[in-house]
């Protein structure tokens, strides 16, 4: 991520307009470097595919990846605290070997779990809430280098995770963990999208996605990620596959997870991609839309109608499911939602035109855009799908009162 001179993120799509990423080793120098700079923000493990980690100019980029990682599991409360630098891969190899899990996680482990709450990052399943949801104390040292605790039972914590990187350095979040849990994958092909019933599909197992490449309608491919102490999921609407897929047509498997209804623990089969691979060169560009779930199937129909102006520069299109949370700016803030992902080619020019196309053609379903992905619509636009952005500025005047956290992609969001 570090190269020379430029420091961009995993993609490659932005350089950061700053000189050097700090890297603190203890607290006493995150502290003093926070203090003693007029504008901080900080960059997890870079896989958002926007400015959102930018400092604004005079500012300073850090990451914690160089402090201790303070994995600190709780068996008995059945919690873990982890330190504001630490991957998902990290956190779910030391929670499993305590006999827990986390509840969901995402496509791939390789990312960080601060950076993936500030920005809604989810997995899928219908009851699945997004990781955010799993969050119940945050720790956030504040422009002062003092610390504040954010815990559920606090009136600010509906802004305090889902928070885009704007209140301050989150040194730790605690997590709410359960029992550890065996998971099989099942992958079916080609699911029709004429009759599609949504509901059904999408609830047929613990956590379900849909790909599609949309050169034909339909579903390439479907995954199912079936915990083993709840039922084999009927599905009667594709044929199961007999060999392992990857999600991009084309590309071999072998980064995947394992599939063909092999049992293995949780960390090893929700995500898509093999901690142990780096799942791809960063070749690609991503954008996603969550919606109203009772939309899902007029949405895929309105996708379907422009899948000629899509399809030439995807690479893939997920479909999935994240349950309603209470993060004030959560993409599934206070709706059941339906996520839909595109992987897109690595080619900004001709990505950007088709991503218009894709936000006019789901703008009837209010569809809210992922925060760590390439979006197009105006600032105006998406605040106004958000019901709390007041709450949400009043709550970063009051532990930002400098502004020192803010950055242009805030000011954006919160309106000035
Ligand atoms: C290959 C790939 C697969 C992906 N899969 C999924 C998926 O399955 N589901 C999904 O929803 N998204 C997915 N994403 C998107 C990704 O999860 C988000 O971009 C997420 O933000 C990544 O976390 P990060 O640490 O890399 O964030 P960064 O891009 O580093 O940072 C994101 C935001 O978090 C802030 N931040 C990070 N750490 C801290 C901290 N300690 N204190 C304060 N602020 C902080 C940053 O300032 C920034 O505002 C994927 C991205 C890639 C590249």
């Amino acid at each position: 991520m570090t190269g020379a001179s430029a420091v961009t993120n995993w993609a490659g799509n932005i350089t950061y307009a700053v000189d050097e990423l700090h890297r603190p080793r203890t607290p006493d120098a995150l502290r003093a470097l926070v203090a003693g700079s007029p504008a901080v923000r900080v960059l997890g493990s870079g896989h958002s595919f926007n400015r959102i980690a930018e400092p604004p100019p005079g500012g300073v980029l850090l990451s914690l990846d160089a402090l201790d990682a303070g994995i600190e599991v709780d068996a008995a409360a059945r919690t873990v605290r982890v330190g504001g630098g630490v991957r998902y891969a990290r956190l779910a190899e030391a929670v499993d070997t305590h006999g827990l899990a986390l509840p969901n996680m995402a496509s791939l482990p390789h990312i960080s779990v601060a950076g993936s709450v500030a920005t809604g990052t989810h997995g899928s399943g219908v009851r699945n809430g997004s990781l955010a949801a799993a969050v119940r104390e945050v720790e956030l040292l504040t422009g002062d280098g003092s610390a504040v605790v954010i815990g559920r039972d606090d009136e600010r914590f509906g802004g305090a995770v889902t928070a885009l990187g704007a209140l301050g350095v989150v040194t730790a979040l605690t997590l709410d963990l359960e029992p550890a849990f065996e998971v099989e994958q099942h992958v079916f092909t080609e699911l029709p999208l004429e009759g599609l019933d949504f509901e059904k599909v999408a609830g047929a197992a613990y956590s379900v996605s849909l790909f599609t490449d949309w050169r034909a309608p339909g579903f390439r491919q479907v995954w199912l990620k079936r915990r083993t102490d709840q039922p084999l999921p009927e599905f009667p609407w594709a044929a199961p596959a007999r060999e392992p897929r990857h999600p991009v047509p084309g590309m071999p498997a072998v980064n995947c997870t394992e599939q063909l209804g092999v049992p293995g623990p949780w960390h090893q089969r929700l995500p898509h991609f093999r901690a142990e691979f780096t799942p791809s060169s960063g070749e690609e560009l991503q954008s996603e839309y969550l919606m109203a779930r009772p939309y899902a199937e007029e949405a895929l129909g309105a996708l379907d109608r422009v899948r000629d102006t899509v399809a030439p520069v995807l690479q893939t299109c997920e479909v999935r499911t994240v349950a309603a949370d209470g993060q004030w700016l959560s993409p599934a803030y206070g709706r059941d939602s339906v996520a839909v992902h595109f992987t897109w080619v690595a080619d900004a020019g001709a990505v950007l035109p088709v991503v218009r196309a894709v936000e006019a053609a789901l703008e009837p379903f209010a569809a809210r855009p992922h925060w760590g992905k390439v979006f197009e619509m105006p600032a105006a636009h998406v605040r106004a799908l958000y019901p709390r952005t007041e709450d949400f500025a009043a709550l970063a005047r009051e532990l930002d009162p400098a502004g020192k956290f803010g950055n242009a992609f805030v000011r954006d969001v919160l309106g000035g």
